[in-house]
Parts: structure tokens; C-alpha cells; sequence
């Protein structure tokens, strides 16, 4: 058992920022934390934006609305629409125009149209938000392993090309925390499942020596194999930052306008939910991105 993390003193929540956007004065976007929320679980004080089976959904509500204006997402008092998605691990990228009477299904969403915004779910897989500075579009990417080996990031933006004539070369990404390579152990299958896609699959993964677990021992020990370093197969990591990282530099994304987070969640478990390192007992965080309407007059209605 971890400890759990420590309880937030206020309900405000904490959103971090990617440096590079922040100065696009049309643009909003965050990450959530897990901290200055209302859920009673995770902790307690947590900021769980999606609607998971432990926790209420009047805290989920509450949370995502302190969010929503914490961000600024408000026309007068009024919250922005928020579109979120049912996401199911694809490439699947919504092209939003108003918000949509069902929600969809599927892990990506592109829009041009100010005042709605779009948000994206994770605890561990990568949220990624895109931006094209000339053409006033963005997008928000749900992408774990699967949707990274389906090149989600790279068809969103094929698709920010199609629908509004972005040139790779104008966008900016921003990558929130997820899980790293420090900790995101993966099976066999899904290195596979890279090296049938891309070229560059050997420089995702990383190997280690198998850990002396008691688990691990005793299969050993049922295998009736000798315990012995030789005999354990090494355990793999991926980085799903850097496959990410390729595919846009792939998509004609500059190097340099690609920034990622260094927060890993499951190595900071009292800032950031994390799947795996809750043992899938968790909240969410949104990834969010939005184009802020035209200024009002100040005393318009
Ligand atoms: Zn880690």
C-alpha cells in the first residue's frame, strides 16, 4: 500500500500551463491536477474530471465547472460548452463546429469555432493539444499505446490540414503528463506492435533486468526453473512521450514548437491520478483547449 496522497487545503484547482502557449493571448488551455477539486475519493479534495464508478457525479460536475472557470472558459458568467468524448482507445477525431447533442465516441477533437471547449481524458495515457497559430484551430488528442501505434497525433493533424488548411510547419504541441518510460511497463505484444509500424520502433523501448519480485520468484519456482538472473526475461519500458515526439516531427511539426511535461504520473501520484500506480482506482484529468471569443465590450450584454 502507497500512502495516500496528502489532502488539498483549498478548493481551487491547480492547472499547469504549457509556457509556449500561454502567450497566444486567443488561446486557452490547461492540464488538470488531481488537486483543488470536490471528489471525497482519490484522497479526497480531488479534482476528478471524468466520470469514473467511485466518485459522485454532482463532485465530478462541481469539479469540472471550478475548472472550466479557472481556465476562464466564460462568456459573461456563462460556462463555455465543453465537449468531451467516449474514448475508446482509437484514432477516431471529431471535427466540432457546435457541440454535439450525443457525446461522441472516440479520441481526438479539432475546431476552429471560439467559445467551446474541447477536453480530453487521462490518468496515464498522454493528453496532447494542438494549436496552429495562423489558422486560429486546435485540437485536443487522447493517445496511449494504442492509439499511438494507430498514429492518432499524426491523423489529427492530417485532419487540422484537411478541414482548416493548417500548415504543420505554423502548429504548436503541447504534451500534459502521462505515464513515462521510467514507469510504464509493457508487454512483448506492444513492442511488436510498434516494430510492424514504424521504422524508429527499437528507440521506444527500453529494457531492464527482470525485478527479484516474490511474484516473478514464484512463477519461476512453478516453472521449476533455477532462480537465477539468466533465466528471467527483462522487462520492457516504452516511451510514449518520444513515439508521440516522432510521429509529429514525422507529420512536419518543427522540433521546437513540440513541448512535453516532465511530470510523470505515476512518480507523482500526490499532484497527478495515475492508472497503473493506483492500481486503476482513480480519478481523471482533462487535457483542454479552447479559442476565446472576440473581446466583448465592457459593457455589452
Ligand atoms: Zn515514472
Amino acid at each position: 500500500m502507497g500512502s495516500m496522497p496528502p489532502q488539498a487545503t483549498t478548493n481551487f484547482p491547480k492547472v499547469l500551463t504549457s509556457q509556449a502557449l500561454r502567450k497566444v493571448p486567443w488561446l486557452i488551455h490547461g492540464f488538470s491536477t488531481r488537486q483543488g477539486g470536490f471528489s471525497r475519493r482519490y484522497g479526497g479534495g480531488a479534482l476528478n474530471l471524468g466520470f469514473t464508478r467511485d466518485d459522485s457525479s454532482a463532485a465530478v460536475g462541481r469539479n469540472r465547472q471550478v475548472f472550466l472557470e479557472t481556465l476562464g472558459a466564460l462568456r459573461g458568467k456563462r460556462l463555455w460548452p465543453l465537449v468531451t468524448l467516449r474514448q475508446i482507445h482509437s484514432d477516431l477525431i471529431h471535427c466540432i463546429a457546435s457541440p454535439p447533442p450525443q457525446p461522441l465516441t472516440g479520441d481526438g477533437l479539432i475546431t476552429s469555432t471560439p467559445g467551446i471547449l474541447l477536453a480530453v481524458q487521462a490518468a496515464d495515457c498522454l493528453p496532447v493539444i494542438l494549436v496552429d497559430l495562423e489558422r486560429r484551430a486546435v485540437g485536443a488528442v487522447h493517445a496511449g499505446w494504442r492509439g499511438t501505434a494507430k498514429r492518432i497525433v499524426a491523423k489529427a493533424v492530417g485532419e487540422l490540414q484537411r478541414r482548416f488548411e493548417c500548415e504543420p510547419r505554423h502548429l504548436k504541441a503541447a504534451i500534459g503528463p502521462g505515464i513515462h518510460a521510467c514507469c510504464y511497463q509493457v508487454g512483448a505484444e506492444v513492442r511488436e506492435s510498434f516494430e510492424s509500424q514504424f521504422s524508429y520502433a527499437s528507440d521506444l523501448f527500453r529494457e531492464a533486468p527482470a525485478s527479484d519480485s516474490v511474484r516473478e520468484r514464484a512463477m519461476l519456482f512453478l516453472r521449476a526453473r533455477p532462480p537465477g538472473p539468466s533465466n528471467m526475461p527483462n522487462r520492457l519500458f516504452l516511451d510514449l512521450v518520444e513515439a508521440n515526439r516522432r510521429q509529429m516531427v514525422d507529420a512536419g511539426i518543427r522540433p521546437k514548437n513540440i513541448l512535453a511535461s516532465e511530470l510523470c504520473t505515476a512518480c507523482n501520484r500526490h499532484l497527478l491520478f495515475s492508472y497503473r500506480a493506483e492500481k486503476a482506482v482513480t480519478g481523471r484529468m482533462f487535457g483542454a483547449v479552447g479559442i476565446r471569443e472576440a473581446a466583448a465590450s465592457s459593457t455589452g450584454t
